[in-house]
């Protein structure tokens, strides 16, 4: 296939709790391989698979950590794909920042979330795998999890402003 569609509200699939995976089908690796590649095309950080229209557990993330002091040589981003994810731990402390979404374009809002998360899963393959992470990546995490809940972060956010008038910079969409 390739690069999929992504969907937009009203489309109700966004809405729905995505199903379980159980089966680790050659349909399910394609699925995996179209969604690197939508992301990536997109451009975003992360995609939930009901972003294309798919009611299932699995979601890719690609970020690069940003560090405060330019890092020589660059850090790479790193792909992460992740079936029937749990977050298992949250921080107590929450953060506030701005985010979009591809399946909500020209929208960006301020959301808090868990500083840090630790997340449970399997791969591709089905072998288990854990993720702990915090900041950008705890936030991505949280918010392409929730799309498998059919949470969108506009039912989070505490205010959403046109992309256009934003004063933020380089926002990320997932
Ligand atoms: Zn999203």
């Amino acid at each position: 296939m390739g690069v999929r569609e992504i969907i937009t509200p009203p489309n109700p699939v966004l809405r729905q709790r995505a199903r379980k995976v159980r089966a680790f089908t050659p349909g399910l690796q394609q699925l995996i391989e179209d969604m690197i590649e939508t992301m990536r095309v997109a451009p975003g950080v992360g995609l939930a698979a009901p972003q294309v229209a798919v009611s299932q557990q699995v979601i890719v993330v690609e970020y690069a950590e940003e560090e405060d002091d330019h890092p020589n040589p660059p850090q790479l981003p790193k792909l992460y794909v992740i079936v029937n994810p749990e977050i298992i731990r949250r921080s107590k402390e929450m953060i506030s920042g701005a985010e979009g979404c591809l399946s909500v374009p020209g929208f960006l809002g301020e959301v808090e979330r868990h500083q840090a998360v630790t997340v449970k899963g399997v791969d591709r393959r089905g072998k288990p795998l854990r993720i702990k992470a915090d900041g950008w990546l705890a936030r991505i995490l949280q918010h392409e999890i929730d799309h498998l809940e059919g949470i969108l972060f506009i039912d989070r956010a505490s205010k959403v402003w046109r992309a256009e008038e934003s004063q933020v910079e380089a926002p990320v969409p997932v």
